[in-house]
C-alpha cells in the first residue's frame, strides 16, 4: 500500500478571533489543543500543522468555514509557498513575458552619507536607467566600531531622493525594532545576508503593516534549501498580513569559500537553480562578491548570462571617499558600462520578470 502523502496546513485567523476559535480547527484535524510538536503558533494569527496525510476535501471545506478562520493553505509533501505555482508575482514584479530588452538594475551607494551624496547618486543612476535606488540607513557592520549608517536621518534622505527623482527605495531592515520606521520610507525592504537566518525577523518583516515587498539576500554560507526556507518565513508573514501570494525577490550575493581571488564566491548556478524551484524573481548582487571594482562588471555579466532577473549594484561618485564598501563601488563611468552590458544581455533573451518597482 502506498504510504499516505504528508501535508502541511497553514491556518490564518482573523486577528480579533478569540482563542477558543483558534483551537477548533486543531480539534477538527485530530490535533490536541495543548503543546504538540506538529503544531506551531506563529503569533499572531497564524498556525501551521504538519499532518501525516492530506485531509479530505470535506475537512478542508469545514475548516475554511469555521468562525475566525480567514484563510487556509494546504502544502503537500515538501511543497513551500515559495515553490508552489500560484498566481504571477504582483504588479511590482510585472511579468515581462516574451518582451525583450528589460533591464532591472537597482543601484546606489552602500550607505547613505549625506543629502548631497545620495541626491547626486540617485540622479545619476536614474539618468543611466536604474529602476530603483539602493542605500543603507541601518548597516550591518562586522566591526562594532565601523560606521553603522545614519539611521533615521538616512531614511529621511532616502525619502528626499525619491521625492526628487521618483526612484523607488530599497533599504535594509536590520532590527525588528526599526521595522515600522523603515517600512514608512522603503518601497522594498531588504533583509541582509547576515540576517537570512534570523527567523523571527524574516516573519515579522514579511508581516510589515505597510505591506511592502521584500528583497531577501542569501546568507553567505547558506544552501539553496536554507535560502528557500528563509524565503518561506517571509512568505508566511506575508500570508498572515493578508497577501495571497509571496511577494519577494531572492538575491544571490556570493558565498564564503576557500577562494581568495574575490571577497565572496558568486554562485552563478544558483540563478537557474532557484528559477527552476520558484516563480520569484532572482536577482544578483555582483558588488559584494567582487569586493573590488574591476571584478564587478565580469560578475554582473556572468549573472546576466546565467539568466538573472536583475542586479543590485553599489555605485558612488567618488568610490575612494565612500564611507562603506568604496573598493567595490562602481564610479559613474563604470556604471554606464554596466548598464550597457545589461541592455545588451536583456536584448538577447526574453526576461522572466521586469522588476518594476513603484515609488
Ligand atoms: C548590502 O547590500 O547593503 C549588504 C550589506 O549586503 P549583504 O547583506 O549581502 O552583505
Ligand atoms: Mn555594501
Amino acid at each position: 500500500m502506498p504510504s499516505p502523502e504528508t501535508a502541511t496546513l497553514i491556518i490564518v485567523f482573523d486577528e480579533e478571533a478569540p482563542h477558543a476559535s483558534r483551537l477548533r480547527p486543531l480539534a477538527l484535524l485530530g490535533l490536541p489543543s495543548g503543546p504538540d510538536m506538529r503544531v506551531r503558533w506563529h503569533e499572531p494569527g497564524l498556525v501551521t500543522a504538519r499532518l501525516a496525510a492530506v485531509p479530505d476535501p470535506g475537512v478542508l471545506e469545514e475548516l475554511e468555514g469555521l468562525p475566525g478562520v480567514r484563510r487556509i493553505r494546504l502544502l503537500r509533501g515538501g511543497e513551500r509557498l515559495v515553490t508552489t505555482g500560484g498566481t504571477a508575482p504582483e504588479a511590482i514584479f510585472a511579468a515581462a513575458g516574451e518582451r525583450k530588452g528589460d533591464t532591472s538594475v537597482i543601484a546606489g551607494p552602500c550607505s547613505v552619507e549625506s543629502e548631497s551624496q545620495v541626491l547626486d547618486i540617485a540622479r545619476f543612476v536614474k539618468s543611466a536607467g536604474a529602476v530603483a535606488l539602493r542605500g543603507g540607513a541601518f548597516k550591518p557592520r562586522t566591526s562594532p566600531y565601523a560606521f553603522g549608517g545614519l539611521g533615521t536621518e538616512g531614511l529621511r534622505l532616502l525619502a528626499r531622493a525619491r521625492e526628487e527623482t521618483g526612484l523607488p527605495i530599497v533599504t535594509e531592515v536590520l532590527d525588528a525594532a526599526d521595522l515600522d520606521l523603515v517600512a514608512e520610507v522603503a518601497d522594498v525592504l531588504q533583509i541582509g545576508s547576515r540576517n537570512m537566518h534570523c527567523y523571527p525577523l524574516l516573519y515579522r518583516v514579511g508581516r510589515n503593516r505597510q505591506r511592502k515587498p521584500i528583497l531577501l539576500k542569501r546568507g553567505f554560507a547558506a544552501t539553496l534549501e536554507e535560502f528557500l526556507d528563509a524565503a518561506e518565513y517571509v512568505a508566511l508573514g506575508q500570508l498572515a498580513a493578508g497577501r495571497s501570494e509571496p511577494c519577494l525577490m531572492l538575491c544571490e550575493r556570493g558565498l564564503r569559500s576557500p577562494v581568495q581571488s574575490t571577497r565572496f564566491s558568486l554562485d552563478v548556478g544558483a540563478v537557474p537553480a532557484l528559477q527552476a524551484e520558484t516563480r520569484l524573481p532572482v536577482i544578483v548582487d555582483p558588488s559584494h562578491p567582487a569586493g573590488l571594482e574591476p571584478f564587478v562588471l565580469p560578475l554582473a555579466s556572468a549573472a546576466l548570462a546565467a539568466g538573472a532577473d536583475g542586479l543590485l549594484v553599489e555605485v558612488h561618485f567618488d568610490p575612494a571617499s565612500a564611507w562603506c564598501d568604496g573598493p567595490q563601488s562602481l564610479g559613474y563611468r563604470q556604471f554606464e558600462s554596466l548598464m550597457q552590458i545589461a541592455r545588451e544581455q536583456a536584448a538577447l533573451r526574453p526576461a522572466r520578470f521586469a522588476v518594476r518597482l513603484e515609488a
